[in-house]
């Protein structure tokens, strides 16, 4: 079985978001771009089904700027991902674009497991694995924290509100992953070197054919509001007279 693990490149977890001036969006501009970690989870678990046999390749997939060759996808491969696609373009591509793109290449390349990050940190959209699922008409489990594939069937643990629910799935299907699935591997130094050898096909958006205009207007990007310092209270009385004064407690 064939797993397609599509990957995003973001702005680095760790870097703190500058607003462009016009408001306009997120500056980009000479700032660390990572794999989106959810996606990290989610080439982790791919390359684990490979390793305990229930997989025989793991294809990773990227749709973006021509720069994810050389890192995204390389980080992917160099933690053990076969062999990877990217779909070039500079232009922004929303999920929904995103999702057909992916069925496209899904008619391809016919995978039994398409694994996805729950949302990409940049856009914090959610969207594009249960698009893919509908395109496609095929099985979704979301938010996995665990993944078992017997057979031809693949039951994933999902982490809802106040527990976990198991759902039963027949292959081929969509998985999204949640935080608590794995913790992903590094991607080492002597893996990277190895990992450039490993096929890149290069694609662009006209060549899958598919209407990938934007349907979203952003309207506005703002910071989030500065938090006001707050205030010391010399003793618990005094806290329980306030949070009163402020209708909180009564
Ligand atoms: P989103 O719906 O934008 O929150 O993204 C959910 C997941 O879809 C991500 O974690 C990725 O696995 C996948 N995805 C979204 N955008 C892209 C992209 N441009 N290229 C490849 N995969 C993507």
């Amino acid at each position: 079985m064939k797993v397609l693990v599509p990957v995003k490149r973001v702005l680095d977890y760790n870097v703190k978001p500058r607003v462009k001036a016009d408001g306009t969006g997120v500056d980009l501009a000479n700032v660390k771009m990572s794999m989106n970690p959810f996606d990290e989870i989610a080439v982790e678990e791919a390359i684990r089904l490979k390793e305990k046999g229930a997989a025989s390749e793991v294809v990773v997939v990227t749709i973006g700027v021509a720069k994810a060759e050389t890192d995204v996808l390389l980080t992917a491969r160099a933690m053990g991902a076969d062999r990877a696609i990217l779909i070039a373009t500079d232009d922004e591509v929303e999920p929904l674009g995103v999702a057909k793109l992916l069925k496209a290449v899904c008619d391809e390349e016919q995978p039994g497991l398409v694994i996805l990050g729950k949302q990409a940190i940049d856009d914090d959209s959610n969207q594009t694995g249960q698009m893919l699922a509908a395109l496609l008409g095929w099985p979704q489990g979301t938010f996995a924290s665990k993944v078992e594939v017997n057979g031809d069937r693949v039951a994933v643990t999902r982490e809802v509100d106040g527990g976990l629910e198991t759902v039963d799935l027949k292959i081929p299907a969509i998985v999204t992953t949640d935080l608590r699935l794995n913790e992903p591997r590094y991607a080492t130094l002597p893996n990277i070197m190895k990992a450039k050898s490993k096929p890149v096909a290069k694609k662009t958006v006209a060549d899958y054919g598919v209407d990938v205009s934007l349907r979203l207007k952003t309207l506005k990007v703002v910071e989030p509001a500065k938090r006001s310092a707050g205030i010391k209270v010399p003793d618990v009385d005094t806290l329980v007279a306030k949070l009163k004064e402020m209708g909180v407690a009564k």
